[in-house]
């Protein structure tokens, strides 16, 4: 037996996490041919470490025959490597998406077959991203009648999944595991009957699209954070049935953006990452992806990146394709993550097919507030965030006074008031958030009476913001702005029985969060973080991801260098970096004394921190 050697066969895989390679139906159709194959795994193999492949039988109609199937199967099957199968229900991908028809009988048939067809050959299958129908034919309009797209499309999909998926498949193979993996847009799922209400209950598992791209040159604009929140908010609508993250090479100016979108899947602890996808493994690592901050040791390093890898039996092989970038950004991370407790977050609310504000909860986390987002109200947490999504709970104003009853403090944005009004949130507060808007730039806090000292901080750009409007001695402004002379709540708050309804302005482009001041910010995470053992204070686009055995990460998303600082629990006297193994001390805070406000804030340890430019630094608080 001729064996080669490739450290994806020979030693074990990653510590942390399997990896998985998805191939499209085209390229498994090209599989038949041995050579092509074999030439090609190995450039992938001899790259990163890979666990598992998902070979695809259906995508744009392209059906691929048994015959290469199993022969697609057998060559991964003999080198060790685990399979299971793909689908992609789109009639053509480059037509907008073209998805089937749900409500057509001969197509619902043809979906149907492709699930069965696909359990012969797999104990596991997985739906990529198209199991969703945007068909506004005859046929669909006349099924919606006088629904709403979306109520008709979640129905629909969620019986299609059922009796044309889920069903027909374990009928074939009753051993089949069938997981839909979702994709990134998730506040928006239910315009095309993508269901995370109903599907996760019946569907063997879930599977998540960390894949964020860029943040401003795409349609979608998603945050990076959203590569670790996204992965969480699946996690918790079916616990343990998240089966991983995916990430393709898609739509990057510089290939460190890449590099993120793996980590923060790995920081969210998923247990797998699938690459997207053999095509895409072996295509050429371009120059021109290389950032303006090369040369600096950030945390993806090019020029060590690009460096021959040995392989068990001492050959080296020099770094050739996306493969590798994938393979080297995998060693930055699997050293530690074992390390890493269970992610928190502050808590927040999104019910089922809701939408409001979206993707708000992503710009939070940005600004360096860890997020963590729920599908039930969280009843056990002693500080929630509600965005304007919250409002599709008809009974949300209870729930709200309920927290503030039991003497907790509830954070919620100007967009879900202003949503509230005149639905009972005026039994708490009466403010009024009416169409008017300001601009400003300077910003002041009457906790530290910045204003009174003549002290204000300004924005880097102008930004627009919806006025509030309160009633005098009711409530009250902790961060202010200024516009004209005259001025308007950033942060304002109310009491209400023992508890503390803060409202949080949030500009009309959420982009602006990213211009706020740092000494906003910092305001802003010490009343929303006041619960955990270590906050950020500096710039936004830094953000924090900590976990419930005293490790966190700290990771910069700017271009430059940035110095933060961390406030810790006065408890934790060093933090000491995982990867360097250097020992950073602290100093002790003492807040000042205060005027007005509430009592004296805690004694806390602040620790100066240097980030280089798109670069992690991870700690153990001791
Ligand atoms: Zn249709």
């Amino acid at each position: 037996m001729v064996m080669t050697l490739t450290f994806a066969n020979s030693a074990k895989g990653y510590q942390n996490f399997k990896v998985a390679v998805y191939t499209r139906a085209q390229e498994v159709n090209q599989m038949s041919d041995a050579n092509w194959l074999e030439s090609r795994w190995n450039e992938i193999s001899r790259q990163v470490k890979v666990d598992k492949i998902y070979l695809e039988t259906h995508r744009d109609v392209v059906l691929v025959d048994e015959e290469t199937m199993n022969k697609a199967k057998e060559f991964f099957k003999s080198r060790g490597v685990e399979t299971a199968g793909g689908i992609t229900y789109t009639i053509m991908e480059s037509n907008r998406f073209q998805t089937f028809c749900y409500t057509k009988p001969e197509s619902r048939m043809r979906v149907k077959e492709i699930a069965e067809y696909t359990a012969k050959f797999f104990d596991e299958v997985i739906l990529d991203d198209f199991f969703f129908t945007s068909c506004k034919c005859e046929s669909c309009i006349k099924a919606k009648g006088d629904k709403s797209w979306s109520e008709f499309r979640v129905e629909l999909m969620r019986e299609a999944g059922q009796n044309l998926v889920v069903k027909p498949a374990k009928a074939v193979n009753p051993k089949v595991k069938v997981v839909i993996k979702y994709p990134n847009w998730y506040e928006h799922f239910q315009g095309c009957g993508f269901d995370l209400e109903g599907q996760p209950k019946y569907f063997d598992g879930i599977y998540t699209g960390t894949e964020t791209r860029d943040p401003v040159f795409t349609d979608q604009h998603l945050q990076q954070y959203e590569s670790y929140l996204v992965f969480r908010y699946f996690e918790n609508i079916k616990p343990k049935g998240n089966g991983g993250g995916w990430v393709d090479t898609g739509a990057m100016r510089y290939m460190d953006r890449y590099a993120e979108q793996l980590w923060l899947t790995m920081f969210a602890k998923a247990p797998e990452i699938t690459l997207f996808d053999f095509r895409q493994m072996v295509s050429p690592i371009r120059e021109g992806l290389i950032g303006a901050w090369q040369g600096q040791q950030t945390s993806f390093d090019y020029n060590e990146m690009m460096k021959p890898i040995k392989l068990p039996d001492g050959t080296e092989v020099a770094p050739s394709t996306m493969a590798r970038a994938a393979g080297y950004s995998f060693e930055q991370i699997d050293g530690f993550l074992g390390e890493l407790g269970n992610p928190v977050g502050i808590k927040s609310y999104k019910p089922y097919h809701s939408v409001g504000e979206e993707f708000l909860h992503n710009y939070i986390g940005m600004c360096g507030i860890p997020m963590d987002l729920l599908p039930e109200f969280p009843v056990d947490a002693n500080m929630i965030f509600l965005a304007e999504t919250a409002k599709f709970d008809k009974q949300i104003v209870e729930k709200i006074k309920r927290e503030l009853m039991a003497g907790k403090p509830v954070m919620i944005t100007s967009g879900l008031y202003k949503a509230l009004q005149g639905k009972g949130i005026e039994d708490i507060v009466e403010l009024r958030i009416e169409d008017q808007k300001a601009t400003t730039s300077e910003f002041w806090s009457r906790r530290s009476l910045w204003g009174r000292q003549g002290v204000v901080f300004k924005s880097k750009e102008p930004i627009i913001i919806p006025e509030i409007k309160y009633l005098t001695n009711d409530s009250w402004e902790e961060i202010s702005c200024l516009a004209s002379g005259i001025g308007y709540p950033i942060l304002h708050s109310a009491d209400y029985g023992g508890g503390r309804l803060y409202i949080l302005t949030i500009p009309d482009n959420f982009g602006d969060l990213y211009n706020l001041p740092a000494e906003v910010l910092n305001q802003i995470r010490e009343v929303l973080a006041r619960e955990m053992y270590v906050r950020l204070e500096g710039p936004s686009q830094v953000a924090m991801f900590v976990y419930d055995n005293d490790t966190f990460i700290v990771e910069s998303f700017l271009p430059e260098a940035v110095d933060v600082k961390i406030v810790a629990d006065k408890r934790i006297s060093k933090l000491r970096d995982l990867v360097s193994g250097e020992e950073v001390s602290g100093e002790l805070i003492t807040p000042p004394t205060r005027r007005f406000g509430p009592a004296v804030a805690p004694e806390k340890t602040g620790f100066n921190l240097k980030l280089k430019p798109h670069s992690f630094r991870v700690f153990k608080c001791e």
